[in-house]
């Protein structure tokens, strides 16, 4: 079998926290089985990964702590590294993207685009802190919604209404660095014409797919972006940390982190480059139109990976005389999910991975969430599966099988492989499993469909387990000793093939079998071959697998929080909840625009027993006159606001229609004004 020159990525983590299990199921197990299976195939292969080191929630965190952004880093960087190897990630480097190297690839990089003349430069209005001396990003902005009046919404979208807004509609806007209140100062920044590179885009995509076979909720992402039309996006932001800019007069600019992460993945190789002492290795697979390229990532990365970096491949291919490689295939997983719900930091939601590792080993993890990856749809995990999982194929199939053979090699043989003799027909066909399951695990692997790959890993186990119950060694020991030779000889080279193909997922375990074996890795095609000489001379018998208890899985599901509350799904209210909304029957007797503010509307209503005055955002959707003489129905007893310093008092009902036009609640004639609504 030809070998290949092979380049593999991981989305890099950004170092603003721990990683968690689904972390893991999305970019990491994947392209770590992908990788150790190759390596075993003989293929010329490298891994890199490391972690994203710049960003505005970095320095958030870090301004929460009042520490450094470094301090943070640093403390996430070890701590995900430390994480990773406790998983047994086979990365060739796990870098990091605050390094001199990344700065200078990266900076490079925008230097090309620039002198090329593919930037351009926009000007654009930003909230400005007057006493931090310091433009704010988005999410340093707090204020007042427009739409709903809430108070601590952010510049741009209210997490209590979900509306979006521009920022310069934002009330009462104020800095939450300083609490000052911001001015809009003008500002400009570099943008990367993406619509340039859509055509091209469309044309790679198409090929790659072709040849390659690319998943479907890759090219259904690509698919919606190309049809909304690829837009400029900004390159810079006013940030004092990140990758400067490298141009005069940009004091306070850095590159945005969407640009210089994904080039993370050449700095990274750089480094690995310079510790191998091969200064020029990385353009060995970066540089070589011979190279394949994987990038493994998670399903909210796919529009840098397959677009964005690709694009920014293409210029600077365009315009110099050393041309990347594309990625070949990007393997987007989707999400897994904890116990039925999303994982959350916040709510105690999920289980850190060194959390996890310091109560369980590696391997049943890695097989229980290999053998349940979210590749077409969202998965999860649960702690009963991982039992069932650890206790009843890895201990009971594998382990059981391997332990069998390796008490009737000690205990009947001297330890040593006994002689095959005449081969039976069900002898025959165990040894043809040995070379079909390999070749079968393969096709799927090259495939990407690392779910299935680890079933049939698993089914060679079970395979080997009825060929040791059909061939009844306890009963041919006495009767035929030389015909249980040959069964032990056989189960011998089938523990063998096991270690071989479970190595990519279970590589503990499996490094545990080849030492009892008292025999090498060797490459996977020839993994099914009996190699094991009659007499060689094997070592002692490991525990592979140790059952977990009912009481320890119990322990960690009591430690989940009781009563959760799931994003995007309402809460649960009991009746009273409820009824304590004030709903009521309101007639609109006036309506009115409000100077400056073009999205509402100031309403006069009558309540029968009151007139209020109530200030909705419907003036997109309703022109004043509209809206008068309808009947409605309004929250009664909502707390006062005050919006565009008009006093509101109440709530009106509408819904979205699926234009995103809201649509006002409206009651019929037979309905009195003031008539509670339940
Ligand atoms: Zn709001």
């Amino acid at each position: 079998m030809e070998k290949e020159k092979v380049l593999v990525t991981s989305a890099l983590p950004y170092a603003n926290g721990p990683i968690h299990l689904g972390h893991l199921s999305g970019a990491y197990l994947p392209a770590d089985i992908y990788v150790r299976y190759k390596r075993l195939k003989g293929d010329d292969i490298i891994y890199v990964c490391g972690s994203d080191e710049h960003g505005v929630p970095i320095t958030i965190t870090a301004e929460k702590e009042k520490v450094e952004p470094k301090v943070i880093i640093d403390r996430y960087h070890e701590m995900n590294k430390k994480a990773f190897d406790m998983f047994g990630m086979d990365f060739d480097i796990y870098s990091r993207t605050s390094l001199p190297v990344h700065h200078e690839t990266a900076q490079t990089f925008f230097k090309s685009f620039y002198d090329q003349g593919i930037l351009k430069e926009k000007k654009t209005l930003q909230f400005y802190d007057e006493k931090a001396k310091m433009f704010l990003p988005d999410r340093y902005v707090e204020g007042t919604c427009p739409r709903c009046g809430y108070e601590e919404a952010r510049s741009d979208e209210c997490e209590k209404c979900s509306s979006h807004y521009e920022p310069t509609e934002l009330i009462n806007p104020k800095s939450k660095i300083t609490g000052e209140t911001p001015v809009l100062r003008e500002t400009s920044h570099w943008f990367f014409p993406l619509g340039k590179y859509q055509e091209w885009l469309e044309n790679y995509i198409d090929e790659m797919n072709k040849k390659y076979g690319w998943k479907d909720n890759v090219l259904q992402q690509c698919r919606s972006w190309f049809n909304d039309g690829l837009k400029d996006r900004a390159v810079t932001r006013d940030l004092d940390w990140g990758v400067k800019v490298p141009l005069e007069n940009s004091e306070g600019k850095v590159l945005y982190v969407w640009f210089e992460a994904v080039l993370g993945y050449i700095s990274a190789t750089k480094e690995l480059s310079a510790k191998k002492n091969q200064p020029e290795l990385w353009r060995n697979y970066w540089q070589d139109p011979g190279t394949k390229y994987i990038a493994f990532i998670g399903k909210d990365n796919i529009v840098f990976h397959a677009i964005m970096f690709p694009a920014m491949l293409k210029a600077w291919n365009d315009g110099n005389e050393d041309k990347y490689i594309y990625p070949q295939n990007v393997p987007a997983n989707e999400f897994l999910n904890f116990e039925g719900k999303k994982f959350s930091k916040s709510r105690g939601w999920g289980i850190d991975v060194i959390e996890f590792l310091e109560m369980f080993p590696a391997d049943p993890l890695r097989y229980t969430l290999a053998a349940n990856l979210p590749e077409n749809k969202d998965t999860d995990f649960y702690w009963k599966e991982f039992q069932a999982r650890n206790n009843n194929e890895l201990a009971d199939i594998l382990g059981n099988f391997v332990n069998r053979t390796f008490t009737f090699a000690h205990k009947h043989f001297e330890g040593k492989v006994p002689k095959r003799g005449e081969l039976l027909p069900i002898d025959n066909e165990m040894l043809k499993a040995n070379k079909e399951f390999p070749e079968k695990i393969s096709a799927l692997l090259e495939k990407f469909k690392i779910k299935d790959a680890v079933l049939e890993m698993m089914n060679l186990a079970r395979t080997a387990n009825k060929y040791f119950n059909d061939t009844e060694p306890w009963k041919t020991v006495k009767s035929d000793k030389e015909r249980c030779g040959t069964t032990i000889n056989i189960s011998l080279q089938t523990v063998y093939t096991l270690a071989e193909v479970f190595y990519p997922v279970i590589p503990f375990a499996a490094a545990k079998m080849f030492k009892m074996l008292n025999a090498e890795k060797t490459d996977w095609f020839s993994a099914g071959e009996a190699k094991l000489p009659e007499g060689h001379r094997l070592n002692k018998a490991e525990i592979l697998f140790r059952k977990i208890e009912d009481k320890v899985i119990e322990e960690q599901i009591a430690k989940l929080p009781a009563t959760e509350e799931e994003p995007g799904k309402p809460k649960e209210i009991t009746y009273e909840e409820f009824s304590e909304i004030d709903l009521r029957v309101a007639k609109i007797i006036d309506a009115g625009k409000i100077p400056k503010a073009e999205k509402l509307l100031k309403l006069q209503v009558d309540l029968g027993s009151e007139k209020r005055q109530i200030i909705a955002g419907v003036a997109k959707f309703y022109s004043p006159e509209d809206l008068i003489g309808k009947k409605v129905v309004v929250v009664a007893n909502l707390r006062p606001a005050k919006l565009f310093g008009l006093k509101s008092e109440g709530m009106l009902l509408a819904s979205e229609n699926k234009d995103g036009q809201l649509k006002v609640v409206e009651v019929d004639d037979s309905v009195e004004i003031g008539a509670k609504v339940k």
